[in-house]
C-alpha cells in the first residue's frame, strides 16, 4: 500500500479511540495538533508532525489503554519506528521527542507543570516524571528540541471537546509534499 494510504488508513480505522482519558478522539486529537501548527505558520514538516506525533498509538492494538493498565507503552518511539520508513527527521525527530519534551518543560516551567491536564500528569510518572537538570542541559542541546518543544504545547493544546477544525483531507498536501521529499532522495 502506498504510505499516504496507509497512514489516512489508519486514522480512518482507529482514529475514533479515545484520547487516553481526555475529552477527544485521537483523530480530533491529532487535527486539533495540525491545525495549531499551521496557524503558527510551522514548517510542512512540523505540521505532519503534528498531526501524526500519537501515531504509535494508533499502529498498536494494546495501547488504548495502556496508561489504565500502568505501563509506559513508548508511543513516541513506535511512532518513530512506524514514520522512520515514510518520512525524514524533520517530521519523525519531532514526534520522537515530543514525550521527552513534556518531561523538559515540566522541569523547566512551572506554570508549564501547573498546567497539565490529570491524565497528562498520570502519565508523567510513567514516563519518568520531570526531567533531572543535566537530562534538561543534554535535551536542550539536541538538533530538534526546539521543534519537540512546540510539538509538545500543541499536544497539550489540542484537547478542547467538539472545536470545529478542518479535516484530514486539508492535510494531504501537507503529506504528499513531505513524503515526496523523502522519494526524491531515495
Ligand atoms: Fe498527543
Amino acid at each position: 500500500m502506498e504510505p499516504l494510504e496507509t497512514i489516512i488508513g489508519l486514522f480512518v480505522e482507529h482514529g475514533a479511540r479515545a484520547y487516553l482519558g481526555e475529552p477527544v478522539s485521537q483523530l480530533e486529537h491529532a487535527l486539533q495538533a495540525a491545525r495549531l501548527a499551521v496557524e503558527q505558520d510551522a514548517s510542512d514538516a512540523l505540521v505532519v508532525a503534528a498531526l501524526l506525533h500519537d501515531i504509535g498509538h494508533l499502529v498498536d492494538d494494546h495501547a488504548a489503554d495502556a496508561d489504565e493498565r500502568g505501563v509506559d507503552e513508548r508511543h513516541e518511539d513506535k511512532g518513530d519506528r512506524f514514520l522512520c520508513q515514510y518520512f525524514e527527521k524533520d517530521v519523525t525527530e519531532p514526534i520522537r521527542l515530543h514525550v521527552s519534551a513534556k518531561r523538559y518543560l515540566c522541569a523547566a516551567d512551572d506554570v508549564y507543570l501547573s498546567r497539565l491536564s490529570p491524565a497528562s500528569i498520570r502519565s508523567l510518572e510513567l514516563q519518568g516524571g520531570p526531567m533531572s537538570r543535566v537530562e534538561v542541559v543534554a535535551f536542550a542541546s539536541l538538533p530538534y528540541a526546539d521543534a519537540a518543544i512546540a510539538l509538545r504545547v500543541w499536544d497539550d493544546e489540542a484537547k478542547l471537546p467538539g472545536l470545529e477544525v478542518p479535516g484530514l483531507g486539508e492535510y494531504i498536501p501537507y503529506l504528499q509534499r513531505t513524503l515526496m521529499r523523502t522519494a526524491v532522495k531515495r
